[in-house]
């Protein structure tokens, strides 16, 4: 069990494309493993590998956010987006990479994502509501780009200021 820490913006590995995920052995458990651990040691309910430092197409999530229940824990790896909603629906989105910081993005409310499992057997479900903001938000990471890009200029200044201040304040509680 490691908590690793979470790569703040602007973190130029943030930036990486996500390269895929190939073997399917102890260490990529070990990977998933911490993830989870840091995720909720951070009270996130999303996280891509790349947030700690591995730019791998991998993604786990717990919408509960809480850790009790290891059925609400779900792990992506390899995942592909299809067939998008034309229905778009705003939601304040978060990022452990943004902390402390909100803001609207619209995206489809709908969308299907295909993706291997950790003993890499292939699986295809359909995403609704927060399960859907969440996939495309973490897609996103896999990417290199940041719930942030989708803001003005103005509010991506504003949510860089505050990550800022957020890291300063905590590199002065760790002393
Ligand atoms: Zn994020």
């Amino acid at each position: 069990m490691t908590v690793r820490p979470v790569l703040t913006a602007p973190h130029p590995v943030l930036r990486e494309v996500s390269k895929p995920v190939t073997s399917f052995d102890d260490g990529l458990k070990t990977l998933i493993a911490d993830m989870f651990d840091s995720m909720y040691a951070e009270k996130g309910i999303g996280l891509a590998a790349v947030q700690i430092g591995e730019p791998l197409q991998l993604i786990v999530m717990d919408l509960t956010g809480k850790g009790e229940d290891t059925t609400a824990q779900k792990i992506y790896i390899n995942p592909v987006l299809s067939d998008p909603s034309e229905t778009l629906i705003p939601y304040e989105e978060g990022c452990l990479s943004v902390p402390e910081y909100y803001d609207e993005v619209l995206r489809p409310d709908a969308i299907t994502v295909t993706y291997q499992d950790a003993s890499g057997t292939t699986h295809t479900e359909r995403a609704t509501g927060l399960f859907a903001v969440c996939i495309q938000h973490e897609m996103d990471h896999l990417a290199g780009k940041l719930f942030i890009d989708y803001l003005s200029k103005l509010r991506r200044d504003r949510a860089l200021d505050r990550v800022k201040k957020v890291v300063r304040e905590r590199n002065r509680a760790d002393d």
